[in-house]
């Protein structure tokens, strides 16, 4: 603990919980324990950083598993990595909690690195301090020299794809809250899975790519705007997910995966001459990239549903309720 003792002393807790289970690399020249890291970058790499920091009652609402909290803190920084097209490597870790339970702690870092080994991505330090329960991760990784994806690169013309099924994790938020509804689509929510290796593949296909984490609607207007260019956008292409169909009827579905936020699937934009490369890429790929519009010049987005303009209400779940 940076401040105050708790019920386990910091050392103790750090070597039982965060310093033992972790995958081995050869470019962590120094890991947990010293006054910092020391990693060793591949020749030829740029390094890519990000940071996300997720708290109780703002980004998870109180009462989420300890696991999920363990998982989705480096989910959520992983998906970030992926939208830029980079490869992760290392990963640190500032947990903030009230007090220090060996249980509590236990099912976090099961969750952290049941995810951190999957990508052999190595914790190699962080800070535990008493305050409000939240985890703030910072992960790098690395892209082959200027090979990193932007989100200001899509031009008038390319498709505009999605990942996945977006929609499902608001709704496992809602039904979590109400204790009930599909295993699937609360697991969506809790247990995101970060589009790593479809990501990694995207560099040099994506004109432009983010990851979807406030509602498509909203982060497609950044994608967007930061590429100076609008969208015609057909909602009857949305992947809506048999799950989320059978939990809440077309029109809800629809608005949830416009609106509702946690989906952490890819956005991106794919320049025609480079579609049919993208469609073996994705021939082989465990989740689906749908085509749902065009990139044009003018700006705004322009949703239609059946030839007819569609509007939803748009209703961003930014914070859980
Ligand atoms: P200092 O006071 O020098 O910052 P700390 O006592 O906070 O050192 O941390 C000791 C070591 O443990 C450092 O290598 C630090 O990066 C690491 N560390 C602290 N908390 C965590 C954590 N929650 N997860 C991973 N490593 C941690
Ligand atoms: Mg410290």
């Amino acid at each position: 603990m940076a401040r105050r003792r708790s019920t386990l002393d910091e050392a103790t807790l750090i070597g039982r919980y965060f310093a033992g289970p972790q995958a081995l690399r050869a470019d962590v020249v120094l890991g947990i324990g010293d006054d910092a890291a020391v990693t060793r970058m591949r020749r030829g790499c740029d390094l890519v950083t990000a940071t996300d920091a997720l708290f109780e009652g703002v980004h998870y609402p109180r009462g989420t598993p300890p696991r999920a909290i363990g998982h989705r803190c480096l989910a959520v920084n992983l998906s970030d990595l992926a939208a830029m097209g980079a490869k992760p490597l290392w990963a640190s870790l500032a947990l903030s909690l009230p007090r220090a339970t060996g249980a509590w702690l236990r099912e976090f870092s099961a969750g952290f690195f049941a995810l951190a080994e999957a990508w052999n991505v190595a914790l190699i330090g962080g800070d535990t301090v008493r305050g409000p329960p939240g985890a703030t991760v910072t992960v790098q990784g690395e892209v082959r020299r200027g090979r990193h994806v932007t989100r200001d690169a899509a031009r008038a013309g390319d498709g505009i794809w999605v990942t996945g099924h977006p929609g499902d994790a608001v709704a496992g938020r809602l039904l979590l809250a109400r204790r009930g509804g599909s295993p699937l689509l609360r697991r969506r929510f809790l247990y995101p899975a970060p589009r790593l290796r479809e990501g990694v593949a995207l560099a040099g296909i994506a004109s432009a790519m983010m990851d979807v984490s406030d509602g498509l609607h909203d982060d497609l207007g950044k994608l967007m705007r930061a590429s100076g260019c609008g969208a015609e956008l057909d909602a009857s292409r949305l992947p809506l997910s048999r799950q989320l169909l059978a939990a809440t009827g077309p029109a809800a579905a629809r608005d949830m995966a416009l609106c509702g936020g946690d989906d952490y699937e890819l956005l991106f934009t794919v320049p025609a001459r480079r579609e049919a490369q993208l469609a073996r890429l994705t021939r082989d790929w465990a989740v689906p990239a749908t085509r749902i519009g065009t990139v044009r010049r003018a700006a705004g987005l322009r949703w239609s549903l059946d030839g007819k303009p569609f509007r939803f209400r748009d209703r961003t779940f930014r914070h859980f309720r």
